[in-house]
């Protein structure tokens, strides 16, 4: 059988073979402790390390490299940022404020912390997906300490206007973190013009390895204070303590390079793909629904097919790698929280569907996706109206 067509990119992507090419020698030869400075051997992992943090620091827009702390991924840097902050924050404040398509990562860390006293405020959102600024601006006028806003989201790809988050938070004294992990290397990320002071993103959803991301935490004055999550050796400035992933942290900056110096034109192809499956799937079945509005990322596409289970779709659909909402939650049949706080009606939010194309997506692979997504969801009407 020929490998399924692989259309999940906003849960992971392939590492790029350039990138696996950078750190091949770090899991080998270059296998030195950073921290290991008596010997050269452990001075040019160091240097490696920092190497990849000027990179990282360069592609984001960040002030200094010591802007950036390398994380396990996206959850621990959303941990550390959200967790840290609110204890460095306790003494001068605890509300939280986040809204309700925020990932796990970011939603679970704010469960606990409001569990333990922080209270939380969880901003709703409008039919397209967007943060609705009037329910933020009521939240920030209780006194905020802390906003957490994602760039995009995971399951619609839908762009939420930080900016403008970050200026009104600010304004009401609160600090900003951003889960930025779908957005880096899809669309332009510059911390200075978003105006965050904290931001999350991760290696694999950028061609880059599992199981490894960094925050990004604004040091000018005045610098934002965090209690690290793991106590021991101090690396990474005392706030990730623990051996530095030097081949993961080598791989993530080769990774956010290309991605980088692709932006320019990756974008609109990945578009273009997208609008193609798009517009073929609405032309050809009827009962199928766009979940987001614009803007959105360009390789994300959230449909709802109406009559037909989500669940039912995905297992007919074997030769596919799709996901019906978050990675992280297929397992579960029930729909998912976002379409739900965006207020798609549960049948709906249940047939549903994310495509994500990536960098190595054809035109082919695409059209090939579209003829079994219309031979599947046809017939599964046909059984259901036969029944
Ligand atoms: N935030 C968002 C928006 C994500 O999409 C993901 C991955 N599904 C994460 C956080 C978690 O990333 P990681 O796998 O690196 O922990």
């Amino acid at each position: 059988m020929p490998d399924p067509v692989y259309l999940d990119h906003a849960a992971s992507t392939p590492c790029d073979p350039r990138v696996v090419e950078a750190m091949l020698p770090y899991f080998t030869g270059r296998c030195a402790n950073p921290a290991s400075r008596q010997h050269r051997a452990g001075r040019e992992a160091a240097t490696a390390v920092e190497e990849a943090r000027v990179a990282v620091a360069r592609c984001l827009g960040a002030a200094s490299p010591t802007e950036i702390v390398f994380t396990s991924g996206a959850t621990e840097a959303n941990n550390l940022a959200l967790k840290g902050a609110a204890a460095a924050l306790a003494p001068h404040g605890r509300q939280l404020v986040t809204q309700a398509t925020e990932h796990p990562s970011v939603l679970e860390p704010l469960r606990r912390l409001a569990a333990e006293g922080f209270p939380l405020t969880v901003v709703g959102v409008a039919p397209d997906g967007r943060v609705r600024l009037d329910e933020l601006a009521r939240a920030l006028g209780s006194g905020a300490a802390l906003v957490s806003v994602m760039l995009a989201n995971n399951e619609t790809g839908v762009v939420q206007p930080v900016v403008e988050i970050a200026r009104m938070a600010h304004a009401a004294g609160a600090l900003v973190h951003c889960d930025a992990a779908q957005a880096v290397g899809k669309v332009e990320v510059d911390l200075a013009s978003l105006g965050v002071d904290l931001l999350t993103l991760s290696a694999h959803k950028l061609y880059g390895p599992k199981g490894v991301g960094a925050l990004c935490i604004r040091r000018r004055q005045p610098p934002v204070r965090l209690r690290p999550l793991l106590d021991g050796g101090g690396q990474e400035g005392g706030l990730r303590s623990g051996t530095v992933n030097v081949p993961g942290v080598v791989g993530l900056a080769c990774a956010l390079k290309l991605a980088v110096a692709e932006l320019p034109v990756e974008p609109a192809r990945l578009a273009a793909l997208r609008n193609r499956l798009e517009a073929a799937l609405l032309d050809r079945l009827g009962g199928v629904t766009v979940n987001g509005g614009e803007p959105r990322l360009p390789g994300t596409s959230n449909l709802s097919f109406a009559a037909v289970d989500g669940q039912g779709l995905l297992a007919a659909l074997s030769d596919l790698s799709l996901s019906t909402g978050a990675a992280s939650s297929s397992g579960r049949p029930e729909p998912t929280e976002v379409l739900c706080a965006m207020g798609v009606p549960r049948a709906l939010a249940a047939a549903s569907l994310r495509f994500s194309q990536g960098r190595f997506t054809t035109e082919d692979e695409v059209d090939h996706a579209v003829e079994r997504v219309v031979e599947e969801v046809t017939r599964l009407r046909e059984t259901r109206r036969r029944r």
